[in-house]
């Protein structure tokens, strides 16, 4: 479904005569400062509770039903997918890549000045980062969800909502990339992940906090982010490309790292220990596969901090030597989408290598 809402209407009431009520809104308002496109995909934020558990239920318009759209700001929405981000496949990643270069493609009246697309949490942290791999424009993206259902009291999803919007069609944001708003932050795609599974404020950038921070009157950007330069946009091959993540802990062996191969991996994310260590046998299998073409990245298991390769005996400068290319401050499933993207656009392994340690 798509559709249009005016400016600063307070979106309180559903169903067919809401769709009326909305329409008669947006012929009566003055030229609007900004028009904001919202995306939706699915998520807690589009769920309620069904027989088998939480299920993406709500489209686009019932999402905006509670939302108070920001004074002179024109929403218009489309209703992408209704799924759990959880089963999202790489070439729902790549849909999502493609509306957004349709959407800012428009000219004249349908022009958009910036896209909040709403989203599961689960793996926002992946979509938010092809977006932003991929991102040429002035012009912001801003992913959101919330943490509660829409049929709960408490529900988080209209506040998020509101505030993306708000933060979509600020000035301040423009040059920002792709972002994430969620619980009054302003967080950056790049390095951003799920550290909480149920409180509110789901989401943290490795090495730092929020850019900047949105309430109900006003946006404030605190750090502009030094932007790579675009990566070229994912085709089809994204889609089936095989990238697997491989943790490491006491006694772990090589054969998950073989099986990946055999299952078709052209890339492994290595989690490995502390600030990115395995062992010796890892080691060994990361030489070998590297001399086979496969590309290994080495990331950490640990939820904050730099990959740094320091240690021998299988540690991280070995692994470095075996040929693995170090994450930095790339959470693991955002190294593997960085990966999967390179791989799919038909360069040889050392140019992936040399290209990934460019975006991290
Ligand atoms: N917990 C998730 C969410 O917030 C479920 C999902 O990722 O779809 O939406």
């Amino acid at each position: 479904m798509t559709g249009t809402l005016g400016s600063g209407f307070p979106a309180v009431v559903g169903g067919a005569e809401a769709e009326e009520l909305r329409s008669s809104a947006t012929t009566e308002r003055r030229a609007p400062r900004a028009r904001v496109l919202v995306l939706t995909t699915g998520g807690t934020i589009s769920s309620r509770r069904a027989g088998a558990g939480l299920v993406a239920t709500d489209g686009a318009f019932d999402v905006l039903g509670e939302v108070q759209v920001p004074p002179d700001v024109e929403v218009e929405y489309v209703d992408l997918m209704r799924v759990g981000s959880y089963q999202m496949r790489l070439a729902d990643l790549r849909a999502l890549s493609d509306a957004v270069i349709e959407a800012f493609a428009r000219t004249g009246r349908q022009a958009v000045d910036g896209i909040v697309i709403t989203h599961g949490t689960d793996t926002l942290e992946e979509s938010a980062i092809l977006l932003d791999l991929v991102h040429d424009d002035r012009r912001p993206v801003v992913l959101t969800g919330a943490q509660r259902p829409a049929d709960a009291a408490d529900t988080d999803g209209p506040r998020n909502l509101s505030h993306a919007i708000a933060v979509a069609a600020a000035p301040e944001a423009r040059g920002l990339g792709v972002a994430i708003c969620f619980a009054g932050e302003i967080l950056r795609a790049k390095g951003t992940r799920k550290v909480q599974t149920s409180d509110l404020s789901a989401f943290d950038t490795l090495g730092s906090g929020a850019i900047g921070h949105v309430d109900d009157r006003r946006v404030r950007i605190h750090v502009r982010p030094v932007r790579s330069q675009p990566l070229a946009l994912p085709t089809e091959r994204f889609d089936h490309v095989r990238v697997d993540v491989v943790a490491m802990y006491p006694g772990a062996d090589d054969r998950l790292l073989r099986a990946a191969v055999d299952a078709g991996a052209r890339g492994i994310v290595i989690a490995g220990s502390g600030i990115g260590n395995a062992n010796p046998t890892i080691a060994a299998t990361v030489a070998e596969l590297t001399a086979a073409g496969v590309v290994v990245a080495l990331s950490t298991r640990v939820s904050d901090g730099p990959v740094i390769p320091l240690y021998g005996n299988g540690g991280g400068a070995d692994l470095v030597r075996a040929g693995a290319v170090v994450a930095e401050f790339l959470p693991a499933f955002q190294a593997r989408i960085l990966l999967a993207l390179l791989l799919s656009s038909g360069q040889p392994p050392d140019s992936v290598r040399s290209r990934f340690t460019d975006h991290v």
